[in-house]
């Protein structure tokens, strides 16, 4: 089932992505160094430093939503390694073993000089050193430090007190990670980190993001849903590639407007909606559609999905050192999605917010702390139904998985 999106905004940030690509395309091949970054390490140094930049995740999303990622994985499996483990990564990994790479989508990734990936996890970090095996290409890896005690209201904490959230050992640690990096992005690529660049850069992510917490604030507060995730998600995260961009804190600012416009119209995603959905887990990037199977039968709209979420709570820091501040996005980043307590309280605060009636999450092999989300959801009262499989690779993803969503819906939701 395709997925009808009905935002201006997401229609003109997928637009704004094609171009951006194309142009992307035509600077390595005119000679410019390209870099493929994980998503949650610093873009933010590749932007000041104008270094074009692609985002490993998204360009997985791209292939799953053509259907191709059988095809990459497959380029993974000939070369000896697994192909059914971490394919998020492991998909655009295959992407460098294409022997016709220009037929990929969009006329196919480049081949990058440098990779940046976190080493959260034994199998993210295996993938990138494998990548970094093949000629041309530099990895390097950040450290992925934890901390025996967190504060559990980590999101009030993040913008202003991040010292505090995240604790200083952690912030030492990446922070002179990031200065390493300046330094051999210096060396190797001859361009210049400007301090007062960066400056600018940081403010516009700040912003930006202002105007996704605003949006999703006013998602949570209205009924019925004036969008659902198929909008919201394109509009949010393709601007999330581009932070630091005037275009993309304008984007963000449109975004909010739009939805603004649909709440004091009174247009709704299903004007007869009977139960608000909750996804946790990453997209289903080959069946954008399934989001949208419940509204016409049972009234179920998909609300909530991590990734205006995460926008809102996830990225904003203030404060006057932007190397450190820039460390605080991401030195905990992953443990405010898939880290319990961080990551749990987080998701019944969001379900709280967002007055969700049943959660549907999805239950990959990788993404840590899984069990704690459901059990705690489940605690605060949240009926939480779990699909096992995989977000890009169609391959684990049953025809039965509707059905069960369906009677779920009917005997547990709505019941
Ligand atoms: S269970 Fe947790 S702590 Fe133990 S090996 Fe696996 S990841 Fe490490």
């Amino acid at each position: 089932m395709r997925s009808v999106k009905s935002l201006a905004t997401a229609a003109e940030a997928g637009r704004h992505q094609r171009e951006w690509f194309a142009d992307l395309r035509r600077r390595v091949a005119d000679g410019e160094p390209f870099a493929l970054l994980n998503a949650d390490v610093p873009h933010e140094i590749f932007r000041t430093m104008d270094i074009p930049y692609a985002v490993s995740q998204w360009w997985a999303s791209l292939v799953a939503a053509k259907q191709r990622s059988g095809h990459y994985l497959e380029l993974v499996r000939q070369r000896g390694y697994p192909d059914y483990s971490e394919q998020y990564n492991a998909v655009t990994l295959g992407s460098a073993f294409d022997p016709e790479p220009e037929a990929g989508p969009w006329g196919g990734l480049p081949k990058p000089d440098i990779i940046v990936g976190d080493a959260t996890g034994d199998v993210t970090r295996k993938v990138f050193d494998i990548w970094g095996h093949e000629p041309g290409v530099t990895f390097y890896p950040l450290e992925s430090a934890a901390e025996n005690e967190v504060p559990v209201n980590w999101w009030e904490l993040m913008p202003h007190r991040w010292e505090q959230a995240v604790g200083p050992a952690r912030l030492d640690l990446l922070t002179a990670e990031l200065e390493n990096l300046v330094r051999f992005l210096e060396t190797t690529t001859g361009r210049r980190f400007s301090e007062s660049r960066f400056r600018e850069v940081m403010a516009l992510v700040n912003e930006q993001e202002e105007w996704n917490r605003k949006t999703r604030d006013l998602i949570a507060r209205t009924r019925p849903a004036p969008l659902g995730v198929v909008d919201s998600i394109p509009s949010v995260m393709l601007p999330q590639w581009h932070r630091g961009t005037e275009w993309a804190r304008d984007i963000a600012k449109r975004f909010y407007e739009e939805v603004r416009e649909r709440v004091d119209t009174g247009q709704a995603a299903c004007p007869d909606e009977r139960a608000r959905l909750m996804w946790i887990g990453r997209g289903l990037w080959y069946d954008m559609g399934f989001y949208q199977r419940f509204q016409d039968e049972y009234g179920a709209v998909f609300v909530w999905s991590m990734y205006l979420a995460i926008a809102a709570d996830g990225y904003i820091r203030y404060g006057d050192d932007p190397m450190r501040a820039l460390a605080a996005r991401f030195a905990a980043f992953t443990d405010q999605l898939y880290t319990p307590p961080w990551s749990s309280e987080w998701y019944v605060k969001e379900a709280r917010l967002h007055g969700i009636d049943g959660v549907v999450h999805l239950v990959s092999d990788d993404p840590r702390g899984s069990y704690f989300t459901a059990r705690a959801l489940e605690a605060a009262g949240f009926p939480v139904i779990e699909i096992h499989a995989d977000n890009v690779d169609a391959r684990t993803f049953g025809d039965e998985v509707v059905e069960r969503v369906g009677r779920w819906l009917e005997n547990v939701v709505l019941a």
